[in-house]
């Protein structure tokens, strides 16, 4: 389980995130879903450790991780315009993770192609980032997040740069991955639609809080509050 416990954080006067608490279930794929400016994105990165709170705790697995580095939370991260390593194959690009952790080249081999096979990218090893399309540029970012068998994977809108087409068929497969991998995952979203069709729970963030943590069905059918209702209202 991951727990938020009280966290605020201003940038100047402005409060971003006024005593947030969350409890993310393992293995579950959780979507923390709200309008621009409303935190989220704050909130995934002190999670990450990306950012310190002002105040509060993140616990990870039962470890205070509070001030514990990123690189030592083994957390994936995925973000919307991915950092691919452009003169770097795929294959390298997955496996990078793996290759500064000195592991044996079999090893790795063996790791890369298991993931590009769950990511549907088996045929593509030798090309290069910018030979992919868009969509299977993130499914590459997934699979090298994966490559270390993180803890927790925190995706920060990684379809939003998506047409809608390819944004849906994504979304679908994320969920199919998750229910193959199981790791405990947080979706940042400002997508209702998105939210609502593949996460297990959805928090729903506006001005700097959380208003309600739920099913998708439970916060449909019963809002907690006008914004919730009118937010979640939304979907198409
Ligand atoms: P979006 O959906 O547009 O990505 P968000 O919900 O992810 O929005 P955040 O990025 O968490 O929102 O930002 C919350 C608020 O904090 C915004 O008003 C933003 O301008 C402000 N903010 C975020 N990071 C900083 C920063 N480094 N310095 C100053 N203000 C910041
Ligand atoms: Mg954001």
């Amino acid at each position: 389980m991951i727990s938020v416990q009280g966290v605020s954080k201003q940038f100047g006067d402005y409060v971003a995130l006024d005593d947030v608490s969350l409890e993310i279930r393992d293995g579950s794929l959780t979507a923390l879903l709200g309008p621009s400016g409303s935190g989220k994105s704050t909130l995934l990165r002190i999670i990450g450790g990306l950012e310190t709170p002002d105040s509060g705790r993140i616990v990870i697995h039962g470890d205070d991780a509070t001030n514990v580095p990123p690189q030592k939370r083994e957390i994936g991260f995925v973000f919307q315009h991915y950092a691919a390593f452009k003169h770097m194959t795929v294959r390298d690009n997955v496996a990078f993770g793996l290759t500064i952790r000195r592991q044996p080249k079999e090893k790795v081999a063996e790791r890369v192609d298991e993931l590009l096979k769950i990511v549907g990218l088996a045929g593509y090893q030798k090309r290069y980032p910018s030979q992919l399309s868009g969509g299977q540029r993130q499914r590459m970012a997934l699979a090298r997040a994966l490559a270390v068998e993180p803890r927790v994977l925190l995706l920060d809108e990684p379809f939003g740069a998506l047409d809608a087409k390819v944004r849906t068929e994504l979304r679908e497969w994320l969920r199919r991955l998750h229910d193959e991998v199981h790791v405990t995952t947080l979706l940042v979203t400002h997508d209702q639609e998105e939210a609502m069709s593949i996460a297990d729970d959805i928090a729903v963030m506006d001005n700097a809080r959380i208003e309600q943590v739920g099913h998708p069905r439970e916060l449909y059918d019963n809002p907690s509050n006008p914004f919730v209702m009118g937010f979640l209202g939304e979907v198409s």
